[in-house]
C-alpha cells in the first residue's frame, strides 16, 4: 500500500473519530434537556402540583455566565470559564445538602456568556457543553428550570437565536405548578427588543392573559432583566431596567393577574423593591459579580402567608476537582 493511501485511511480514520465524538457530545447534550424537559413537563401537568400541601423551599439564582469574568471583568488574553464552574460547582453542592430539599432551582438567565450568534456560537457550544457537566451532578430530585437572558437569546433576537435557545434549554416562556403555587417564566428579551420576533411577544403576551385562570396560593413571575433597580419610576437605564414606558404597563399587568413576587437577575448586584404590593428581588450571580455582594444564590420559603427569601454565598470549596 501506497504512503498516499495510509494518510487517506488515517485521515478518513481520524474524521470518523471526531464525527463520533460530536455524536456523543450531542447525545450527552440532548440527554440532558431531555432529562430537563420532562422534569419540567412533571411540574407544568401534575394536577398534585396545583393543590397547596404544606410550606416548601426553592433556589432562585441568575447569571451563573460561564465566561463572564474571564472576558468582561479580567479582560484575560486567553478567557476560559474555570472560575464559573468551579462558582457554580460548589453551589450545586451546597445546595444538593440542603434541608429540606428545595422543590426544584431556577436559573433567571445568562446560563452562558457567549451569544448564539454565527460568529460565537461554537464558543457557546463549548461553554454548554461545561454547563452540562457542572449541572448534571445536581440533585436529580431537584428540577432545574432555566430562563432566557439576554446573553442566551443575544440582545437582538432572532427567529435563528430563539431555535438555538429551545435546541439547548427548551422553552423560553412557560407556567408551572410547585405544591400550590403558580410559576410564570417570561423572556424578557422580547421586551427589550421583539423587532425581529414579534410573533414570539404576542404569544408570549398570549400566556400572560390566561395567568390570572384557576386559583393559586400565590403567583410568583421569573425572568432575566429587572423591570427596576430600585424603583418603579426610575429613569430608563440602557442596560439593567425595562423601559419606564413598558415597565409601569407591565407590572400593572402581571399585578391584576395575581402575581405578587418577580425574581430577575442581570445585574449581577443584589437590589429590588416594590411595586404596589408587588415585590421585585434583583439577585445577584451565581458566576461574576459586578458589585459588592458575593457570588451567590437566594433561598426562598413558601408559606401560606407568603415568601420570603435569603441572599446565600456560595461556600467556596478548597476542592479543585471540577
Ligand atoms: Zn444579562
Amino acid at each position: 500500500m501506497s504512503m498516499q493511501n495510509n494518510v487517506r485511511i488515517l485521515v478518513a480514520d481520524l474524521g470518523v473519530f471526531f464525527l463520533k465524538k460530536k455524536e456523543a457530545k450531542f447525545r450527552e447534550m440532548s440527554e440532558f434537556l431531555k432529562a430537563m424537559v420532562s422534569k419540567l413537563e412533571e411540574l407544568k401537568t401534575n394536577p398534585k402540583e396545583r393543590e397547596w400541601k404544606e410550606d416548601f423551599t426553592f433556589i432562585q439564582g441568575a447569571d451563573c455566565q460561564f465566561g463572564l469574568i474571564d472576558r468582561y471583568i479580567l479582560k484575560s488574553p486567553v478567557p476560559n470559564w474555570d472560575k464559573e464552574i468551579k462558582l457554580s460547582s460548589d453551589a450545586i453542592r451546597q445546595i444538593n445538602r440542603l434541608e429540606p430539599k428545595p422543590r426544584f432551582f431556577i436559573i433567571c438567565g445568562d446560563m452562558l456568556d457567549a451569544f448564539p450568534y454565527p460568529e460565537e456560537k461554537a464558543l457557546r457550544e463549548r461553554q454548554l457543553v461545561d454547563f452540562h457537566r457542572i449541572y448534571k451532578d445536581l440533585d436529580p430530585e431537584i428540577p432545574l428550570v432555566c430562563v432566557c437572558g439576554n446573553h442566551d437569546v443575544g440582545d437582538i433576537p432572532t427567529r435563528a437565536t430563539v431555535d438555538i435557545y429551545r435546541e439547548q434549554f427548551g422553552q423560553d416562556f412557560f407556567i408551572f405548578w410547585v405544591g400550590g403555587v403558580k410559576f410564570l417564566v417570561l423572556n424578557s428579551q422580547y421586551y427589550r427588543c421583539p423587532d425581529n420576533v414579534p410573533e414570539e411577544l404576542e404569544k408570549q403576551n398570549s400566556l400572560l392573559d390566561t395567568l390570572a385562570e384557576g386559583p393559586a396560593k400565590h403567583t410568583v413571575a421569573f425572568q432575566h432583566i429587572p423591570y427596576f433597580l430600585k424603583t418603579p419610576d426610575e429613569e430608563d437605564d440602557r442596560y439593567f431596567n425595562i423601559s419606564k414606558e413598558l415597565r409601569l404597563e407591565l407590572l400593572e399587568k402581571l399585578r391584576d393577574a395575581g402575581v405578587r413576587y418577580i425574581f430577575t437577575g442581570h445585574y449581577h448586584r443584589n437590589a429590588g423593591g416594590f411595586y404596589k404590593d408587588v415585590e421585585q428581588v434583583v439577585t445577584s450571580a451565581i458566576g461574576g459579580p459586578l458589585g459588592n455582594d458575593p457570588s451567590g444564590f437566594r433561598i426562598v420559603r413558601v408559606t401560606e402567608q407568603g415568601l420570603t427569601h435569603e441572599y446565600v454565598p456560595v461556600e467556596i470549596s478548597s476542592s479543585t476537582d471540577v
